[in-house]
């Protein structure tokens, strides 16, 4: 037998099928989407297959379940019939150390006590050992405890929310590890820099000095946590982010035309692209007050309000990663459309306003 699993590359062993019937992948790789993503789709046709069923690979003589449903509908843990079933993962297996495998697989546990006892095992093993670690560790909390308390490792909590793999199958690190982890990549447990794909650590956030999963999950915080100028923007000058809107408020000042009106403080986002347009706005909001609004030269933004979130030691990768993401319709753009949206909406609301002030007036002075 020399097929690999279409997911994992790796000599197919053992493979799980649906009613579709594709043979490709091996059980493992299944277990795993159908436990972590909670996705019961076959990887080859997408199929949606509630129950699959896992055999030895055979090639051709791979044995062949026709009718799924002759499988029992409801089926509790373990033995049922002439098979086993995986609850966690709704497999079928015809094979007990199959099913102890995957069923294991999906357990939280401990890897290094794992280690420790079948090392032992091969010795004698020594009872005590064994009985020291037996308390059943029921969360990922429980695990990152008992990890911590007995081998002074820990989880990586990013990798542990974003790459999606089984508990047993995420790295463990030692404190000087991790921090290495999460800055660059670290070599002993990551591996080398072929081995790690790419992976140059978890990207920081700049301002809050807080690491994110991946790029997406840095942009998502940006955009969501930060503030862009939509000026800029719309006129393709690149995109900075600024920490608050106290700090987009400089940008605006130094960079753009704003209204210093005490309203219009208030609302936010009232800023023009040219002197036009912030001279029109004083005509058609503040005609009865003062034009405060000018371009002030004393508001001159130090460099460190253009901060970009580049995150370390992934250098222009995020920029131009997340290129592509701001033309579309993201979060930033929408901030930006929408501020000026309102701007129209506000304009236009006071204007109205100020003419049935007038209207009104008049009809006081009937
Ligand atoms: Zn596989
Ligand atoms: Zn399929
Ligand atoms: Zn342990
Ligand atoms: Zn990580
Ligand atoms: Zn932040
Ligand atoms: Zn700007
Ligand atoms: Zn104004």
């Amino acid at each position: 037998m020399d097929d690999a699993c279409a997911v994992c590359a790796e000599p197919l062993g053992w493979v799980a099928y649906g009613t579709c019937g594709h043979r490709e992948v091996c059980s493992a790789c299944v277990a795993r989407l159908r436990f972590v993503l909670r996705d019961q789709r076959c990887c080859i046709c997408m199929t949606h297959c509630p129950a699959v069923f896992a055999t030895k690979a055979l090639g051709d003589r791979t044995k062949v379940i026709s009718d799924f449903s002759a499988l029992p509908a409801v089926a509790g843990e373990g033995k049922v019939g002439e098979y086993w079933y995986h609850e966690g993962t709704q497999v079928w297996f015809d094979d007990v150390e199959n099913y102890r495998t995957v069923r294991a697989m999906c357990q939280i546990s401990c890897t290094v006590c794992k280690d420790n006892t079948s090392n032992n095992g091969k010795k004698g093993g020594s009872k005590a050992s064994k009985a020291k670690h037996k308390k059943k560790i029921g969360s990922i909390e429980q695990l990152k405890t008992h990890l911590f308390d007995q081998h002074h490792l820990y989880m990586c909590d990013l990798c542990l929310d974003g790459r999606k793999v089984l508990s047993c199958e995420q790295k463990l690190y030692t404190r000087s590890q991790l921090n290495k982890h999460i800055k660059n990549g670290d070599p002993d447990v990551d591996g080398s820099k072929f081995e790690r794909r790419g992976f140059v650590g978890h990207p920081m956030c700049e301002f809050c000095k807080i690491p994110f999963y991946g790029k997406n999950e840095l942009y998502t915080h940006v955009t969501r946590e930060h503030y862009s100028c939509h000026i800029c923007q719309r006129q393709q000058r690149g995109q900075d982010y600024f920490m608050n809107y106290d700090e987009l408020e400089m940008h605006f000042r130094s960079d753009h035309f704003f209204c210093e009106d005490r309203e219009c403080l208030e609302k936010k986002f009232i800023v023009f692209q040219s002197e036009p347009e912030l001279k029109r706005h004083n005509t058609v909001e503040h005609r009865e007050r003062k034009p405060h609004a000018k371009r002030t030269a004393t508001f001159k933004v130090s460099s460190s309000h253009n901060c970009e979130i580049l995150g370390r030691g992934s250098g222009n990768h995020v920029a131009s990663v997340l290129a592509p993401l701001r033309s579309s319709s993201g979060q930033a753009s929408q901030a930006g459309q929408s501020s000026g949206t309102n701007r129209v909406v506000q304009q236009s609301y006071s204007s109205l306003l100020s003419r049935q002030e007038v209207s009104g007036a008049r009809i006081l002075w009937l």
